[in-house]
């Protein structure tokens, strides 16, 4: 069948956001959100082309929210669905590539739970419902790590006793996979070599960030860790700190893990340091104003951000580009500008009026003649999930 339509979902505790993609085509036919599910305010959001509605969904259940879904794609849909694709957010070591749904795969998803606790169980949720209510086609789980177990041990592993790594799988996950994926691979067209070629640094800006250095196809390092903490500055999570922060949060100010977490997740990053706010619009503004938190948040976002990325570097034999993506990455001259100033070890030079001048939503070049490439590409991780559902379906099985 040509035009194969694929549903895109990503299941929350309390949400689903899901798309309708057609084979081929780089706008969604339908996409959306059902929110606040469980409670009795629960309610669709949709929009397709011109159209978008709504409504409430009577009983707010995952299910329930699955069975509104199938109505509006029959809506929509000129075909049957050839695949649902399951956004998962971990799949430790287990998964290196999207998988084919069944109970051996749902019971791994389980088993990582503890590596994502608020993730997997709700993904899982969202696998189980689907599956009941489209349940005569293939389900496919993509997963936010895969991409990452290219990573070498040398990249991979903390400096902590071997017992932690083998018996409790402690060791360096990373996440963002299917973006900086789509992104790199999008790099490669854009700059005439074939799919997934190419030396790449790939920046993904959004209220989460991390910073990827991918090697013809292969992810061999990244920023993220363990957990989505680790790494760079972002909303409202610190990245890196002294390890030694807990224990000396804990004797100074009494303070126990869950305030701790409290702090590092949802208290700190650009929000902790401006005292102003997570968003970077806001801040770009308030910057521009005068305000100094402001301008110190953004000036340590874009400084870390260049330190990150030169330590990737060493991963690669030649560096092909560097490429932004994520609400940030795709919309903020200022962050690019102040990112790449930092970055004149690697030979990255702006032409100013390219970063400025790109329209919104589009992807471009950025840099000046005589700099390896500077990208803005935006990140469309429902194409992605896509596009490698039905890879796997069209894969030959062994
Ligand atoms: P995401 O999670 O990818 O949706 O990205 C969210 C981040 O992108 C927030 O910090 C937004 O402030 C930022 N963002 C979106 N649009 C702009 C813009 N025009 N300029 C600067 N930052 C932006």
């Amino acid at each position: 069948m040509e035009n194969r339509l694929v549903l895109v979902i990503n299941c929350g505790s309390s949400s689903i956001k899901f798309a309708l993609r057609q084979e081929g085509q780089s706008l969604p036919l339908a996409s959306g959100m059902a929110e606040r599910l469980a409670t009795p305010q629960a309610s669709l959001k949709w929009r397709a082309g011109e159209q978008q509605q709504e409504s409430a969904l009577a009983d707010g259940e995952h299910r329930s929210a699955m069975a509104a879904l199938l109505a509006l794609i029959e809506q929509f849909a000129d075909q049957p669905l050839s695949a649902v694709g399951h956004r998962v957010v971990h799949g430790g070591e287990h998964f290196t590539g999207a998988s084919i749904i069944d109970a051996g795969v749902m019971d791994a998803i389980q088993a990582n739970a503890p590596l994502a606790p608020l993730h997997n169980p709700a993904n899982l949720n969202g696998i189980r419902a689907a599956r009941q209510v489209f349940a005569s086609i293939p389900h496919v789980a993509i997963f936010d790590t895969a991409f990452h177990q290219s990573m070498p041990a040398h990249a991979y592993r903390y400096a902590l006793p071997n017992e932690l790594y083998s018996v409790h799988g402690v060791r360096r996950y990373g996440f963002h996979g299917t973006s900086h994926q789509y992104v790199t691979n999008q790099a490669s067209l854009m700059t005439g070599l074939a799919m997934g070629e190419g030396a790449w640094l790939s920046a993904h800006l959004g209220n989460g960030c991390s910073s990827c250095v991918v090697l013809d196809g292969k992810s061999l390092d990244t920023s993220m860790g363990l957990t989505p903490l680790e790494g760079l500055v972002m909303g409202t999570r610190s990245g890196d700190v002294d390890p030694n922060l807990h224990a000396h949060l804990a004797r100074t100010l009494g303070w126990d893990i869950p305030r701790i977490e409290q702090l590092l997740n949802r208290e700190s990053g650009l929000l902790g340091l401006s005292g102003l706010s997570n968003d970077m619009r806001q801040l770009e503004q308030a910057r521009a104003e005068g305000h100094s938190g402001a301008h110190l948040a953004v000036e340590v976002f874009c400084y870390r951000l260049a330190r990150s990325l030169a330590g990737l570097a060493v991963a690669l034999p030649r560096l092909d580009g560097l490429i932004f993506t994520g609400g940030i990455g795709e919309n903020s001259a200022l962050v690019r500008a102040l990112t790449v100033n930092h970055l004149a070890i690697l030979g990255l030079k702006l032409n100013a009026e390219a970063n400025t001048s790109l329209p919104r939503g589009i992807a471009g070049a950025i840099q000046n003649i005589g700099s390896p490439a500077i990208l803005v590409i935006p990140t469309d991780e429902e194409r992605q999930i896509a596009e490698e559902s039905l890879a796997l379906l069209d894969a030959p099985t062994s």
